[in-house]
């Protein structure tokens, strides 16, 4: 009997798919006897081209690439979809072998935290950025939320040893406190900001696009045109925020509901009242059940 072997398309299943931090470390510790650069991607999986582009650039800069899919629960306040976000691990690994990944770094909430692995755990050590720039925009409805990403970041810094971390500029806020804390603990990596990835109509790509319905995905669009526009506005002159805030008031759609729309210094966080080079206009919004986030750097 002749047997033959098809591969199915897309099944490339290469990367292997590592959930104990012991064989991270050993992995990563054969590596370094060949003077191997590592680069890592933090992931919160359901890995879209927005993740894409991370590993991609991960991919041109170093030697080695983990990365790491985990929703960490100690970002989660107790009414978010924490249980409801997405997982689709298989489809991650797919994907990462895709792009030639070395390592998906998958642990479970014990092997990071132990059993007490939530937000209100007082048992663990945990890294509190400064509170100015944890308790205003998205800090401001999750409280908590950038203790527990600074701290699931510092650990993975850890475990990864990595040289590099790819962030996303989606994620404005996010990326302003771990370059914080890199600088301010004196951390040995250098972080590598990407820019945003949306779809060709301009909704940024998100793991959470996925709750959205047809219409929602719609009413969505109007949030990354409000951004446009006042790009726009700027570059025809218009620098006044209020000025620039009613504008995008008036282009987003009237089923969303706006939870932030903030205009500020992209290197220092300050709140501007002029728009200038380098600033940072990011918004929040609530469509149906989702929220969404976005964001523009003149
Ligand atoms: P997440 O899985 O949502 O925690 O995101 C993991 C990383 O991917 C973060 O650094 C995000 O900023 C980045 N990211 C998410 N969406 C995008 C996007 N549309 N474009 C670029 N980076 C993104």
């Amino acid at each position: 009997m002749r047997l033959i072997f098809v591969q199915k398309k897309g099944k490339n299943l290469n990367t292997a798919v590592i959930n104990n931090i012991t064989d991270i470390k050993n992995t990563v510790k054969e590596w370094r006897k060949s003077n191997c650069t590592i680069g890592l991607v933090p992931t919160m999986g359901a890995l879209h081209n927005g993740h894409a582009s991370l590993i991609k650039k991960a991919k041109e800069t170093c030697d080695k690439v983990i990365v790491s899919v985990f929703v960490n629960p100690i970002q989660f306040g107790p009414s978010e979809d924490f249980d409801k976000y997405p997982r689709t691990l298989d489809k991650d690994q797919n994907l990462c072998s895709n792009l030639g990944v070395d390592i998906v770094f998958a642990p479970s909430a014990n092997e990071m935290y132990g059993e007490n692995n939530r937000l209100n755990n007082t048992d663990l050590t945990f890294v509190y950025p400064p509170f100015k720039f944890t308790d205003c925009l998205c800090g401001k409805t999750r409280t908590g939320h950038f203790d527990g990403v600074a701290t699931v970041v510092l650990k993975l810094f850890n475990i990864s040893g990595a040289d590099y971390a790819f962030f996303g500029q989606k994620d404005a806020q996010q990326l302003f406190i771990i370059n914080k804390m890199v600088k301010d603990l004196n951390l040995d990596i250098k972080i590598i900001p990407c820019p945003i990835v949306r779809e060709s109509d301009g909704l940024a790509l998100s793991s959470r696009n996925k709750y959205l319905s047809d219409e929602e995905r719609s009413w969505a669009l109007s949030v990354s045109k409000a951004l446009k526009q006042i790009k726009t506005l700027y570059s025809q002159g218009v620098t006044d925020t209020n000025i620039l805030f009613d504008t995008a008031i008036s282009i987003l759609n009237s089923n969303i509901e706006l939870e932030y729309l903030e205009f500020r210094d992209y290197n220092s966080f300050e709140p501007i009242k002029k728009l200038k080079d380098n600033s940072l206009v990011a918004i929040a919004v609530k469509v149906g059940k989702t929220r969404l986030i976005d964001n523009i750097i003149t």
